[in-house]
């Protein structure tokens, strides 16, 4: 089998996808690299390729442009706009839905038969237009969520309880952006509630220390790519493996029209089959909160 993949969009998150690639062993062969800056983007393809001779995979990579497409089994957009400090994600909305369009159309018009994974904010927004430029079954759309906004999740309860992040069975849900939750209800450690290692100060207070994470890392260095790479490098793996793992990426929600991160299964087909969490009433409230902030938003476009 041999896998290709395309990255429209090779600033500092696709950038910081590609370098975490070409640090794991993963099933990519090809890597093609697509951005409106080719001059910056030759610089980038040669810094890259002179990893290979210490990276534990051996990977081809190249500047292409959308013919490329055709015969890739995913395209990651990452390209558009990013937070200023005191920007929200919403904010980008205007300027990355225009880029989108295009983005899309050029990709559908050259015969892509693979899965779009979407990076770039405000996330839910975007995976959804993609799916509406597309015109693909939704399965094969998905974008990034809340598996970043987990990420950061699980490092906090690490580090509060002693318990290495990838042994945490917790989630953050909704739209990867202000109006995202926990749900707590649904938190264990093996197969104890979190409720057992944590007050509900702890829990508010952890809740908006993930809310503000990037926030907090845009203040002091600009914008947050290296934890949204490594995201995309696990859905990636998912995909490229057919591994049926569970990621709380965004996908999409039938009911409501919109695109939105709960836990997922993840294969090859993208979003195998989404979990329904049962929720108490409380994140109940929540949930629905979210499931307006995104309509809103995609009703104002
Ligand atoms: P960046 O400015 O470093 O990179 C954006 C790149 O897109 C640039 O290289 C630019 O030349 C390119 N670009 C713009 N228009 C293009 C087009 N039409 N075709 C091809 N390339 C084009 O920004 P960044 O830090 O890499 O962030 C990218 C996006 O990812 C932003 O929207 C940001 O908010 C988002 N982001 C998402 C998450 C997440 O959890 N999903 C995390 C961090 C950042």
């Amino acid at each position: 089998m041999y896998n290709k993949i395309v990255v429209i969009g090779c600033g500092n998150v696709g950038m910081s996808f590609c370098y975490a690639l070409l640090n794991q062993n993963t099933y990519v062969n090809e890597l093609v690299l697509i951005d409106t800056n080719e001059k910056r983007l030759e610089g980038e393809i040669m810094d890259l390729n002179h990893c290979l001779a210490y990276s534990p995979t051996k990977i081809n990579i190249s500047l292409g442009s959308y013919s490329d497409c055709k015969d890739a089994k995913i395209v990651i957009i990452a390209a558009g706009a990013n937070q200023n400090i005191g920007e929200t994600r919403m904010d980008l909305i205007h300027k990355n839905s225009k880029i989108f369009e295009s983005i899309v159309h050029n990709v559908v018009n050259n015969d892509f038969k693979g899965i779009f994974l979407v990076a770039t904010n405000p996330l839910d927004i975007m995976t959804y237009l993609t799916y509406k430029y597309a015109n693909l079954p939704y399965n094969r759309i998905l974008g990034t969520g809340t598996t970043l906004d987990t990420a950061r999740l699980r490092f906090i309860i690490s580090e509060k309880i002693g318990v290495s992040p990838k042994d945490i069975q917790a989630y953050v849900m909704g739209e990867h952006g202000d109006s995202e939750f926990i749900p707590w209800s649904n938190a264990n450690i093996a197969l104890k509630s979190l409720s057992s290692y944590l007050t509900n100060e702890d829990k508010l207070k952890i809740e908006e220390d993930v809310r503000n994470s990037a926030y907090e890392i845009i203040k002091r260095k600009g914008s947050t790519y290296y934890g949204i790479g490594m995201c995309l490098v696990r859905i990636t793996n998912a995909i490229l493996g057919d591994e049926n793992v569970i990621l709380s990426v965004s996908a999409y929600d039938k009911e409501n029209g919109i695109y939105i991160s709960t836990p997922a299964i993840v294969n090859s087909s993208g979003v195998k089959e989404k979990i329904y969490v049962p929720f108490n009433d409380e994140e109940k409230e929540k949930i629905k909160n979210s499931i307006n902030v995104i309509k809103d938003a995609i009703n104002n476009l």
